[in-house]
């Protein structure tokens, strides 16, 4: 039976709940409390104070489904089968209460038996140390030792900087043929579609003192995830996350309004592909209280916003579309995130002002764009000045990413130091204008916080995050 994607939230969290955890509702993208990330990047992250002890969690078994947003796989998205920048990651968590053996036991259970997969399809990964979990896996779940993939410290051992850190098992599914790269050796960890990544499952059982002194744990946590849309794609036997049930009916909506069928032409599939995600992440984010601005998280919006309004007009949809998007992503996802229903009229007027702002300079600013590279080409050059740069970035609203983006397509760079130093120079002369008309004892510290060079942060936004492996 082919389970649709809100089905398959549910038998989730109703498994993890008959094995005692207490379920909890997603917390919101914007981490509670913790500086160390812009926005929630997996199940664990708003979860960490239980990890490390610091708060009594309120059962030491806890599942969620998070809303996850990763920009750090902007690249790969509507490129791989399997990236979206908005995901929403099922997770099972203990809290120094049950390890290794349940975990995994559980998790072949919930893969094979609650939704029915083929167990001959499936690969688990333990780090190439972790003797138990190979145990686990070869002798009381009974796969054979050859199809058990040990991997090394980068693949599977969990870990930030100081802290609670351990090895983890990752599950693979196998696809088929006809989604591997072909290339001789494609096997499990293989970056390729075939053998795609599902599950992993943490044993938070280390503290690492910040210096590589690993201790052993009095507590040992479990921390897995695995992504909805990918269960889905293999529970339904689809081509991508962009083939499942809810998140299809968005894409056709797309090819709808611009008029492009999908899989016809593979640029236009990539923009459909990226409209379609980046359209997720905004709904999500809105909802969340985000707000498209210069800054931070509000960047990181605008961006996403920008780049599916310019890939709109790159398949042709003229005036706006976002917020008719949204309603199809809200429609498609208001069972699991009801806030979303609430919420609607909101996320659509916030849509259409950003789509309304940059709909003003978009057309002039590309043209703009245009006729830099044709004076580019005329004098031989291949990289774009800062001052230009710059010059779209404030005057037409283009993000540098997407100034970039749209270089790159055709082999030109940016000056990125010097668009960084336009930047820094406008942020000085902004700031000596400030001195003046600081008036009535505001503060201009205040204002430095709403510094421009976060900016350029999209880039830098990844130094500031981590991607935990859960
Ligand atoms: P990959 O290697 O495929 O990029 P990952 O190792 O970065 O995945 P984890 O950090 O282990 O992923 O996250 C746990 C699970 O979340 C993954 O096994 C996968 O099912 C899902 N997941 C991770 N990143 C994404 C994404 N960008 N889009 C959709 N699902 C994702
Ligand atoms: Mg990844
Ligand atoms: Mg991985
Ligand atoms: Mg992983």
């Amino acid at each position: 039976k082919k389970y649709g994607v809100n089905e398959l939230r549910k038998m989730f969290l109703d498994f993890m709940e008959s094995k005692g955890h207490l379920v909890l509702k997603s917390f919101p993208l914007v981490p509670q409390g913790d500086k160390s990330i812009l926005l929630i990047n997996a199940g664990m992250t708003p979860l960490k104070p239980y990890f490390t002890g610091a708060e009594k969690p309120p059962r030491t078994r806890v599942s969620t489904c998070q809303k996850c947003i990763r920009t750090g796989d902007i690249e790969n998205v509507g490129k791989t089968a399997r990236h979206g920048t908005f995901f929403e990651m099922l997770g099972n968590f203990s809290f120094g209460d049950y390890f290794k053996r349940e975990a995994i036991h559980w998790s072949w259970e919930f893969l094979t038996e609650v939704v029915g997969l083929d167990p001959n399809r499936l690969y688990p990964s333990v780090y190439l140390e972790d003797d138990e979990a190979f145990d686990i896996w070869n002798k009381e779940i009974g796969i054979p030792a050859e199809r058990i993939f040990k991997f090394g410290k980068e693949d599977n051992f969990w870990e930030h900087g100081a802290g609670p850190c351990g090895p983890c098992s990752e599950i693979y599914y196998d696809r088929g043929e006809k989604y591997g790269c072909g290339k001789p050796g494609c096997t499990v960890g293989c970056d390729c579609d075939r053998y795609m990544e599902v599950w992993n499952n943490v044993f938070t059982q280390f503290e690492n003192d910040g210096n590589g002194n690993y201790t052993t744990l009095k507590q040992k946590n479990i921390d897995t995830g695995m992504g909805l849309e990918r269960l889905a794609v293999v529970v339904q036997d689809v081509d991508s996350i962009f083939d499942v049930d809810t998140i299809c009916s968005l894409r056709n909506l797309v090819s709808k309004i611009s008029g492009k069928e999908y899989g016809v032409h593979h640029e236009d599939d990539v923009s459909i592909r990226l409209i379609t995600d980046h359209i997720r992440s905004a709904t999500f984010m809105i909802s969340d209280g985000i707000m498209p601005t210069n800054e931070g998280r509000g960047y990181v919006l605008r961006r996403l916003i920008r780049r599916a309004a310019r890939h709109g007009r790159l398949l042709g949809i003229e005036g706006n579309f976002l917020a008719t998007l949204s309603a199809e992503v809200i429609s498609g996802s208001k069972d699991g995130y009801p806030e979303l229903e609430e919420k609607k009229e909101f996320i659509f007027n916030v849509l259409t002002n950003e789509e309304n702002q940059f709909g003003k300079t978009i057309d002039q600013g590309l043209r703009i764009l245009a006729d830099m590279e044709e004076a580019m080409n005329a004098a031989g050059e291949k990289t774009l000045s800062g001052e230009n740069a710059f010059k779209l970035y404030d005057t037409y609203g283009f993000p540098l990413d997407l100034t970039k983006e749209i270089l790159e397509e055709k082999g030109y760079e940016i000056d990125e130091e010097g668009f960084k130093a336009a930047m820094d120079e406008q942020r000085e002369k902004a700031r000596s204008s400030r001195e003046v008309t600081n008036y009535m004892g505001a503060d201009a510290t205040v204002y430095d916080q709403i510094d421009t060079s976060v900016t350029t942060e999209f880039v830098g936004y990844d130094h500031l995050s981590f991607e935990s492996p859960v």
